[in-house]
């Protein structure tokens, strides 16, 4: 078979390979701790799963609109409006199997060949990897620690063309945790209007704060109109492997990424959809008790980390992972990160899987109880004792 070129230009989540690799190395018989992957280890909060099993008895299993059922999409617009502030109605609302399907849909419906799309890095890499394959330019904006891990907002300007179609946005952070400033999405704004461009706003992880406010860029003058945000229930309330999420967008590009879910998935599990109205009406203690346990995995991970000669980690104020600096280990990111799953039994992330700017980092996910987390302290802090260069 002869591949389409632009399939060379498609990119890949290396957490999914690394819990392969974990899981080749358990079925040997090793035991691994498993901080790979962004997903809560948490279940599916009881009144939820009710719900998606009384709406599958409610013959909620046929086909139903592309861009989601009426009342659930109502539903998402009078709690995320309200929530965030966003001016929106049903039918600015599509909902999506898992929110990975808004970006590539967006992009899809903005993205000529040429353009230029902005974005974090280290970064969640989807972003970069469906940028490359629909041919436009990618061009990073560099995240440092030294700077919190928010914009560089001389970079960013510097970095504005007349072909800037799109800018990425990710708060909180996916893989530092951090949360851009309110001044700095205010800057931003002000950016993209004054050069016309759109923004996806990727707020997944908006509910998983520790500290801080979550600004969504939507709710300033103006920019709902050229926004996109992006949300699902994957991390919220633990439903990664219901595949359910949703966009809120202007109304044109709606009705777009509406006849894209037609022409791709028709549409999102009705009975799924049925569970999302559920998380959103009914009960939120377990999804808060979550973010409390996360709170708590973080104070010991980012203790335990800075208790651990050449690592020094920032605190993340929201999301699920931290993202310490190793660079005074002497260890490259990815060797860092290949020894400790060989070695040490940890796996994790090597900070170039977000991009080339994530290197003098590794991600660790929070998604693991606290015995196992102290035992991967324990084991890096014992493996690094040894082998640091
Ligand atoms: N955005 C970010 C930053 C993520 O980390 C993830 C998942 O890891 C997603 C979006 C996609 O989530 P899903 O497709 O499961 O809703």
């Amino acid at each position: 078979m002869d591949f389409a070129q632009r399939m060379s230009r498609l990119g890949t989540e290396t957490a999914f390979e690394v819990l392969l690799r974990a899981q080749a190395l358990e079925a040997k018989g090793r035991k691994i701790v498993h901080l790979e992957i962004g997903e809560p280890d948490f279940d599916t909060p009881r009144n939820i799963r009710r719900a998606a099993i009384e709406a599958i008895e409610a013959g909620f299993t046929h086909y139903g609109p592309s861009a989601g059922l009426a009342d659930f999409r109502k539903t998402i617009a009078d709690v995320f409006g309200k929530e965030r502030n966003i001016p929106c109605d049903a039918d600015n609302v599509v909902v999506t199997p898992g929110a990975k399907p808004i970006m590539f849909f967006t992009m899809l419906a903005l993205l000529e060949e040429g353009d230029e799309v902005l974005y974090p890095n280290p970064g969640f890499p989807i972003y970069e990897s469906v940028a490359n394959f629909l041919g436009a330019r990618t061009v990073p904006l560099a995240l440092k620690v030294e700077n919190d891990f928010d914009l560089d907002l001389r970079e960013l300007e510097s970095k504005i063309t007349s072909r800037t179609k799109l800018l990425i946005l990710n708060s909180p952070h996916n893989p530092t945790g951090a949360v851009l400033k309110p001044e700095t999405v205010r800057a931003v704004a002000e950016l993209a209007r004054k050069h016309s461009f759109s923004i996806l706003s990727d707020e997944i992880y908006a509910r998983i704060l520790f500290e801080g406010e979550h600004l969504s860029i939507a709710s300033l003058p103006g920019m709902a109109e050229r926004t996109i945000v992006l949300d699902g229930f994957s991390k919220t309330y633990s439903m990664t492997g219901w595949r359910l999420g949703f966009g809120i967008m202007n109304k044109d590009l709606q009705k777009h990424v509406a006849r894209l879910m037609t022409n791709s998935n028709s549409c999102t599990a009705t009975f799924v959809q049925k569970a999302g109205i559920e998380a959103l009406t009914g009960p939120q203690g377990e999804a808060r008790a979550m973010v409390e346990e996360f709170r708590q995995r973080r104070d010991v991970m980012v203790a335990g980390l800075n208790a651990i000669p050449g690592v020094k980690c920032a605190v993340p104020h929201g999301a699920f992972y931290v993202f310490p600096d190793i660079r005074g280990t002497g260890f490259s990111s990815k060797d860092l990160a290949t020894q400790l799953l060989d070695e040490a039994g940890v796996a994790c992330l090597s900070g170039t899987a977000f991009g080339q700017f994530g290197e003098g980092h590794i991600r660790f996910s929070t998604a693991n109880n606290l015995d196992n987390i102290r035992q991967a302290l324990q084991n890096v802090g014992d493996f690094l004792s040894v082998r640091m260069k």
